[in-house]
């Protein structure tokens, strides 16, 4: 077995003893002499698995008794209708966009009602995050939307913006349990799950009770109206049971590396180790405003797409693979997510010095 160091955007890098014990579950799971791909998500046995990842969850983030969680399909963009489907009362929102993931979010809205891009960092090719202490916030928003860290960019808010009272929509795909996080600043926060949690085909929805309703836009469906999903324990079809089970297995991991502090001052460690050569380096260098800069996505350019390519190719022969930045922006991106180990980024780190020398 070869394993690589996977710099992958999405879906991403895994924690290997997470890779591990689901390997020696495949055949027999606890006993039950099936895989849970094969187990019924109405037995017991399943059950046991989503109410402890619902529990590992909570106790990781905090979330509050008045937050409910959701395992819900079709990953993080259905949620760019469900959001307004579901929230848009007024049929008025307010969007701050800060890269392609929270456009898109913003053109889905305008299907539904009367979306406000109340902010933009487009004009620098979202290379930074916008000062949001002080938005024209529209009176009537029904809530105001933010993608918190722009994979594609590498942007991420340090700060959240100042909302004027109004409903906080959060998309943290690529930072979900990065770092620790105050839910009750939020009216939703979710995020696929394939980024830094576990397999991709599942978003997880934290939202506040108040907010899950029966009175959503006329013509929504049963499965994208929160209160199906709430009221069904995320048992209302079938769940993506699997990809529950692996993401219980990674909260597990989390607990076991000591939580989200812990995994914020990892993050932050790896994080630094590359900033710092970036700002060091006479080849390679960041591309992003460095108070905004990201602790999972890093894009960096040298500055000639032949030598972005030469560079692509050279570090995924030495095993260092999914480097190429996003096919809108070129360049390269390093996701260094949870999983990624630090040793991972200081020999990429390494291969980066040693291709700079080679190639001065
Ligand atoms: C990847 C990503 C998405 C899209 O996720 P899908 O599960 O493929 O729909 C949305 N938002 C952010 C921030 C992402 O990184």
């Amino acid at each position: 077995m070869s394993r690589v160091y996977n710099f992958s955007a999405g879906p991403a890098v895994l924690p290997e003893v997470v890779l591990e014990e689901a390997a020696a579950e495949m055949m027999d799971y606890n006993g039950t002499g099936m895989s849970v791909m094969e187990m019924s998500h109405r037995s017991s046995a399943f059950q046991e698995i989503i109410d402890t990842a619902e529990q590992d969850l909570r106790d990781l983030m905090g979330i509050p008794d008045n937050y409910k969680v959701l395992f819900l399909q079709g990953g993080a963009s259905q949620q760019f209708a469900m959001i307004p489907m579901n929230l848009m009362q007024n049929r008025v929102a307010d969007f701050i966009v800060t890269g392609q993931w929270a456009k898109k979010a913003y053109q889905e809205a305008q299907k539904y009602g009367k979306a406000n891009k109340i902010a933009s960092s487009e004009d620098k090719t979202f290379s930074y995050i916008p000062d949001c202490s002080d938005l024209p916030v529209s009176p009537d928003a029904d809530y105001v939307y933010i993608c918190e860290n722009n994979t594609i960019y590498g942007t991420k808010y340090k700060e959240l913006p100042n909302t004027k009272g109004k409903l906080l929509v959060a998309d943290v795909s690529s930072c979900f349990l990065s770092e620790p996080v105050d839910v009750t600043k939020y009216g939703i926060i979710y995020g696929g799950v394939q980024k830094n949690i576990g397999p991709a085909g599942m978003v997880i929805v934290i939202i506040r009770e108040d907010l899950i309703r029966e009175d959503v836009l006329p013509g929504t469906p049963t499965m994208l109206t929160y209160k199906t999903h709430a009221d069904a324990g995320s048992l209302y079809n079938t769940p993506n049971c699997y990809c529950i089970y692996i993401c219980g297995k990674v909260f597990k991991w989390l607990k076991n590396m000591g939580g989200l502090t812990v995994m914020q001052q990892r993050n932050e460690e790896k994080a630094k180790i590359l900033y710092d050569y970036l700002d060091s380096s006479s080849l390679f260098k960041g591309t992003v405003v460095k108070k905004d800069r990201s602790l999972m996505n890093v894009p960096f350019i040298t500055g000639d797409k032949d030598m972005d390519a030469k560079f692509v190719k050279a570090a995924a022969e030495a095993g260092f693979v999914n480097l190429k930045g996003h096919r809108t922006v070129g360049g390269m991106r390093a996701s260094i997510y949870n999983a990624m180990p630090r040793e991972g980024v200081e020999k990429l780190v390494a291969f980066m010095k040693k291709f700079e020398e080679e190639n001065a």
